[in-house]
């Protein structure tokens, strides 16, 4: 007989946006362009015994650099959920672009989870073509190969299971080692795809957001990302402004801020 799963919540914490134009967000563009804003975020998994931390987002310098508008830090908006940063354990990395691994160095007693072909992707010999290294802060990439050598790094080969009703799945497409993370919560499997799939759009019309590193294996996944989660309401993009309005904040002074997904989404 299976063990109950445990029930998780989880959070999405919003913190930086950019206008942008729905041209910019699906390769081959779009027939019917207009504003499409991107949201940034990351997302917090907590359950009766353990907490994650999945991706840490972007510093202040980074969202300057890149002319990102910075809404506030993703490590500090922790102790909006009672989360001290030096509490933090396990930080699941999706990927290594610089909106999802920034800020580790806040993060002093955390191992982290990631893919290693995505880690060797980045310090490989592709990373130096632009088109690739755009998307990874070397900072960030240097970052990750000394907390490696500190021991706090776990890398993976493929799908595994973290804790019960938590498992990543290697996703791969938008980078070469992406993996989203299925958690089980009180509705059932959610899927956090991250940027396996940037927006709702991408994976409902089955059109790859611009940033790819292989556009085959990206359909690969969006199947893959469909058989995991309970229903097509189970799957969270990874930077969709609807995220926002579909769920409900933990309480009104985090509205705009912090929303749950383990709560149904308004149809
Ligand atoms: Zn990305």
């Amino acid at each position: 007989m299976t063990e109950k799963l445990p029930e998780y919540k989880i959070f999405a914490i919003r913190y930086a946006t950019r206008d942008a134009r729905r041209a910019d967000h699906f390769v081959g563009g779009d027939p019917h362009d207009g504003p499409m804003p991107m949201d940034y975020f990351t997302w917090v998994v907590v359950g009766p015994e353990r907490v994650f931390l999945v991706d840490t987002g972007f510093t202040a310098e980074t969202a300057a650099r890149r002319k990102r508008q910075f809404l506030r830090c993703p490590i500090e908006s922790l102790r909006h959920l009672r989360i001290e940063p030096g509490e933090v354990t396990d930080v699941i990395l999706t990927h290594l672009h610089y909106d999802h691994v920034g800020n580790f160095h806040k993060l002093p007693n955390a191992h982290f989870h990631l893919q290693e072909r995505e880690i060797a992707f980045a310090t490989g010999r592709q990373a130096r073509y632009p088109y690739f290294g755009h998307g990874f802060e070397v900072e960030d990439i240097v970052g990750m190969v000394r907390l490696n050598f500190a021991g706090r790094v776990e890398m993976y080969n493929g799908d595994v299971e973290l804790a019960p009703g938590v498992t990543l799945h290697f996703a791969p497409g938008h980078t070469a080692g992406l993996q989203v993370v299925r958690v089980h919560t009180q509705r059932g499997n959610v899927v956090l795809a991250s940027d396996a799939s940037h927006y709702y759009e991408n994976i409902q019309t089955s059109r790859p957001f611009i940033a790819v590193v292989d556009i085959a294996d990206t359909f690969d996944s969006f199947r893959k990302i469909e058989r995991l989660a309970d229903s097509s309401h189970h799957i969270i993009p990874g930077h969709d402004p609807l995220v926002m309005q579909q769920y409900p904040a933990p309480s009104p002074v985090l509205q705009d801020i912090i929303v749950r997904l383990d709560a149904d989404p308004a149809r």
